[in-house]
């Protein structure tokens, strides 16, 4: 840590170039505490220019907590689809829910009482209460990870103790009283527009007089990140279905660790040694219990789950019957494809089929 004075220094450089640079932001607009909320959902693992729309969108048709409490979990899902990790969707569900039972109607303020909120863990508890309610609350996420290991020059895997730990204190000692809000987001956007992981701009930073990082020549090393997990690569064959203009979809069981509750084409992982022919109709038979032949190859693309490169490959299938239609399968017209909750790769496949190959 610098001397008190030099952390007032820094902490003022901060501030003022957040006030000059800052993005202009839907979530920015507003201290509505669940909007800050759902904001702070929706970018744990997307990208800001993606979340925009997203958030528009839902606040659109859930502005308050009171209105998503009351919705249904397929509409959540729906004004979800293709934002990705659902269980953030649901997540905000039984939040709002929770907010109306226990905490009368009201968001809370209190970090603990955030963190009892499904999804909502310190970083995101810190955030909601230091933007929405303007509390002295301290918040790490990566991008301040990098910012302050540069900063400070700070050796270790800030995800484990103890440095995970001294990035909390140190967050916290830097907060200027009152002004935690802004500071918070101007570490924060510093890390995203300066500071930025591989080639940060150090000759544009407002901090750089202070960053030992920077002063070491070695800005780059720091933060020491474990090596990323291997990627690996798997098979999943999906079944097109057709009943005159319309294609069989399939939900994914509720207690599946991946998409649970979401519709997609009847899809199962290749297993080794099986063909992806064979593959195809044990999709089918999974899901419908019906027998088929497999009558060629449709499309596929390339999509990635956590550490896996899936390569989904849709193959139409020919059943002895047609598939009944109960809970789990149904029929669906790939021009209305919106009418369904679907993943973004099945969702993608099926666009893929409107105006496209005729009927098989
Ligand atoms: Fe990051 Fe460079 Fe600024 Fe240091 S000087 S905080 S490394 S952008």
């Amino acid at each position: 840590l610098n001397d008190a004075s030099g952390n007032r220094a820094l902490t003022a450089a901060l501030l003022d170039w957040y006030a000059d640079h800052q993005r202009i932001l839907p979530w920015r607009q507003s201290d509505d505490p669940y909007a800050v909320w759902v904001s702070e959902i929706m970018l744990q693992q997307t990208r800001v220019a993606t979340v925009i729309p997203y958030f528009e969108r839902w606040m659109e048709r859930f502005p308050d907590v009171t209105t998503l409490a009351a919705a249904n979990e397929d509409e959540v899902l729906h004004c979800w689809q293709g934002l990705g990790y659902y269980s953030r969707a649901r997540g905000l569900l039984q939040g709002a829910r929770m907010v109306i039972g226990r905490f009368d109607g009201r968001v809370p303020a209190d970090v603990g009482d955030l963190c009892l909120l499904p999804g909502v863990g310190p970083y995101t508890a810190g955030a909601i209460a230091s933007i929405a309610f303007g509390k002295d609350e301290p918040v790490v996420d990566g991008n301040v990870i990098r910012v302050l290991t540069r900063l400070f020059a700070l050796p270790g895997d800030p995800t484990k103790a103890p440095l995970k730990r001294e990035l909390w204190e140190l967050a916290r000692a830097l907060l200027p009283a009152g002004r935690a809000a802004e500071f918070n987001q101007a570490v924060m956007e510093l890390g995203a527009l300066c500071c930025t992981p591989r080639s940060p701009l150090c000759g544009e930073c407002p901090v750089r007089g202070s960053c030992l990082g920077f002063r070491q020549g070695e800005a780059t090393r720091f933060p020491e990140l474990a090596k990323r997990v291997k990627v690996t690569r798997i098979v999943h064959v999906a079944a097109l279905v057709r009943n005159g203009d319309r294609i069989l979809v399939t939900q994914v069981p509720l207690n599946a660790s991946l998409w649970a509750g979401l519709w997609r084409l009847p899809t199962v992982e290749l297993s080794a040694a099986e063909t992806e022919e064979a593959a195809s109709v044990r999709a089918v038979a999974e899901a419908t219990g019906l027998t088929g032949v497999d009558a060629g190859p449709v499309a596929d693309l390339v999509h990635h789950v956590t550490r896996y490169r899936v390569h989904l490959k849709l193959r139409t299938v020919k059943t002895s019957a047609e598939p009944p239609t109960d809970r789990s399968n149904q029929w669906l017209r790939p021009a209305n494809l919106d009418e369904l909750a679907m993943p973004a790769p099945h969702r993608k496949l099926v666009a893929g089929l409107i105006g496209g190959a005729p009927d098989q």
